[in-house]
Order: structure tokens, then C-alpha cells, then sequence
């Protein structure tokens, strides 16, 4: 059965609808992360099943039970937000027991939930210390635990790392990961950062101006996003999109770039997008590790570049280049020398392109 349901789910402040009726069910136990830019609804979907805010149209189901109406206290919801909202007067044992003691718990089962919280999130040394003598990563863990000691059915998490620096984020990654193992809840987590949905995630759900793009397990999203949106939100540097028209014949389809390269497409998928484009006009999608500087075999087929800017990572160099229009992007190996100005015959592996409807932006099976 399915521990979170969302049905319809309708949010409209004045004259403005921000949400449009998402749907969405989550797995008891599942780790679902919702990605999306700045202003798509994410907050807005989490602070209504949190019950911060009224339901405009629609329906939320924990278990089987209708809870539009519940109120916040009620909801058997934790919710973990950016400013940790720690009580700045209390120590962090205090912050961490303050709702069990709300509720009236023994103050030996207060005790003895806040140790264990605290010995799972490694916060035992801190407890008899007020939050501003505490490090951001510190105080985040203590907001976790305030979370955790409630024993809730499900966890709510609005980009929670954000006010953390990369490294730490990094770290708390793995921390938020390592406590859903050991405490394995039903979770919600928003960020904007793709990396952390696809590294966190069970599965993605990417939003986008109030809409569902998208969710699947990360890979999926990240090898069959089923929009140029998609494609062009995941992945880093993200998978490059060039308009192109379809050239040859359905017998030997090809594609037609806009700087002028034509590219015979793969056998296999070339014959499906002849079939379902009208028009003759695509978006070719490409993921950056998919061209590559040599041929490595016959799938592989070339174009000609000229290197806009040049990006060494250390591990691998990310060369950028217009076609027509568009910026695009390669990886390649770290010790090829390559200059901005530089024209270069770059091969792309047509096994792994994939193909957009131009005028619906929707991913054409192949
Ligand atoms: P996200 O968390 O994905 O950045 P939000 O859910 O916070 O986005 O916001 C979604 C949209 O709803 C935005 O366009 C935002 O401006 C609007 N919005 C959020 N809260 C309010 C509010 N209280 N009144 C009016 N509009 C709001
Ligand atoms: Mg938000």
C-alpha cells in the first residue's frame, strides 16, 4: 500500500493557480525527492501535506485516510526546513525533547528517545550546548533529531542543505542516506539541486511551473527524460539540445545540424522519429560523455566544432561549442589540450541520442 497519496492536488493563492492538479503515490519506506527550479511548487506541494497550507482542490491520503482536514499536530508528519528553527534559549537536548514534552511523554521515555535520536545523528557530546555554539552541520543534525524523536510516518524535508557549504552538503548527504537505512521512513525531500536528487533519491520527481514533469529512479530520468526540460535539468553539464531536421529517407534517416553537419542517425531509433514527425523538425539530445574526440566505433559519427571555452576539471576537461544558435557541450579526457578558437572533429555515438518533438518538446519513443 502506498504511504502517501496525491491526488489533484490544486493550489491557487488569489487569481494565480500555482499548482495544477499533481498526482503522485509514495511507497511506504520510499525516498522520493522533489527537483525543480526556484518558484515550481515545491514548498507549496510539501507545506500542504504538512498542513501549513490550505488545500485549494485535490486530495492527500497517509495510509487510507483522507487528510485535507487534519491539522498540522495531527498529521504524524516531521518536517525539516533550510533555517533550522532551533530554539536559540534552549540546549539541544531541550530543542530535541521540547514536542514529546508538549505532548506530555515520561520524561524517562523523553530521555531515552532523544539519546538514541542523538546517538544515530552522532550529536551525543552536544547535547547540553545551545545552538549558537553550534557549527550549521551541527545545528541541522539537531534538527533532524528533533524530527526523529517524534517517530513520525513521514519525513519532510525543504532543501534542508542549502545554507550549508559544498563540502558539508556533501557530508550530510551521505548522513541523510546512512538515517534512512537505519531508520527507514517514508520521506519527501525538496531541493533545486539536481545532484542531490539524483544522488539521494529512490525516485525523482521533477516539477516544473506547477506541473509533474517527470519521475522515475534517477537513471531512468537521467538516461529517458521524457522532455527537453527534463533532459535539460538533469545532469551536469546537462544533455545537450540542438535543433535539427530530419534528412535522407525513412529507409536512412539522418539529421541536419544547424551549423550544416549532417549525421546519419542509428538504424534502430532513426525509423520510429522519421515516422512520428510530421514536420521534419526535432531536437536532437545528446548527452556530453556521448561525443567524444575519436571514433570509437561505426555508431560514432562526426561534426565539425569550433571551441567556444574550455573547462578543466582535473578528471575530465568539458569543452563548449555553438551549433547555430545553440551551446553545447562535450567531455573529454583530461590531458588533450584544446584551446578556445580551436576547430576540432568531435564524434557523436547516435546509439545514445535521443529525440524531441519540436513543437511539443516531448521525447519521441524509439
Ligand atoms: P519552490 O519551493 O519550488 O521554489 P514555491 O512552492 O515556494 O516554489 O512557490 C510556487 C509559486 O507560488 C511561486 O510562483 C510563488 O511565487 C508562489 N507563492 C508561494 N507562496 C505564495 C503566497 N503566500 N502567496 C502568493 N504566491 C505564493
Ligand atoms: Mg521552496
Amino acid at each position: 500500500m502506498s504511504q502517501l497519496q496525491i491526488e489533484n492536488l490544486v493550489k491557487v493563492y488569489g487569481t494565480s493557480r500555482v499548482l495544477h492538479g499533481i498526482n503522485l503515490d509514495v511507497a511506504d519506506k520510499e525516498f522520493v525527492v522533489f527537483v525543480g527550479p526556484s518558484g515550481c511548487g515545491k514548498s507549496t506541494t510539501l507545506r500542504m501535506i504538512a498542513g501549513l497550507e490550505h488545500i485549494s482542490g485535490g486530495k492527500i491520503l497517509i495510509g487510507d485516510r483522507v487528510i485535507n482536514k487534519v491539522p498540522p499536530g495531527k498529521r504524524d508528519i516531521a518536517m525539516v526546513f533550510q533555517n533550522y528553527a532551533l530554539y536559540p534559549h534552549m540546549t539541544v537536548r531541550e530543542n530535541m525533547a521540547f514536542c514529546l514534552e508538549q505532548r506530555r511523554a515520561k520524561a524517562s521515555e523523553v530521555r531515552a528517545k532523544v539519546n538514541e535520536a542523538a546517538e544515530v545523528l552522532r550529536i551525543t557530546d552536544l547535547l547540553e550546548r545551545r545552538p549558537s555554539q553550534l557549527s550549521g552541520g551541527q545545528r541541522q543534525r539537531v534538527a533532524m533529531g528533533r524530527a526523529i524523536v517524534r517517530n513520525p510516518h513521514v519525513f519532510l524535508f525543504d532543501e534542508p542543505l542549502s545554507n550549508l557549504d559544498a563540502k558539508l552538503r556533501v557530508q550530510m548527504r551521505s548522513e541523510i542516506k546512512r538515517l534512512h537505512r537505519i531508520i527507514p521512513t517514508t520521506t519527501i525531500y525538496v531541493t533545486h539541486d539536481q545532484t542531490e536528487a539524483m544522488t539521494m533519491a529512490d525516485r525523482v520527481v521533477v516539477m516544473n511551473g506547477g506541473y509533474i514533469e517527470q519521475v522515475g529512479a534517477p537513471l531512468e530520468l537521467y538516461e529517458n527524460p521524457k522532455s527537453t526540460f527534463v533532459a535539460g535539468f538533469i545532469g551536469s553539464p546537462p544533455m545537450n539540445l540542438l535543433p535539427a531536421q530530419l534528412v535522407g529517407s525513412a529507409e536512412a534517416p539522418g539529421i541536419s545540424l544547424e551549423n550544416g553537419s549532417s549525421l546519419p542517425m542509428a538504424s534502430e531509433g532513426g525509423k520510429s522519429v522519421w515516422a512520428a514527425t510530421k514536420d521534419k523538425s526535432i531536437i536532437f539530445g545528446i548527452r556530453p560523455e556521448a561525443i567524444s574526440i575519436s571514433p570509437e566505433d561505426e555508431a560514432m559519427v562526426p561534426f565539425d566544432v569550433v571551441i567556444e571555452e574550455v573547462e578543466p576539471l582535473g578528471i575530465e576537461t568539458i569543452i563548449y561549442f555553438n551549433i547555430g544558435e545553440a551551446s553545447a557541450s562535450a567531455r573529454i579526457p583530461p590531458h588533450v589540450h584544446v584551446n578556445p578558437g580551436d576547430a576540432l572533429k568531435l564524434y557523436a555515438d547516435m546509439s545514445r541520442a535521443r529525440y524531441f518533438d519540436s513543437n511539443t518538446q516531448r521525447a519521441i519513443e524509439v
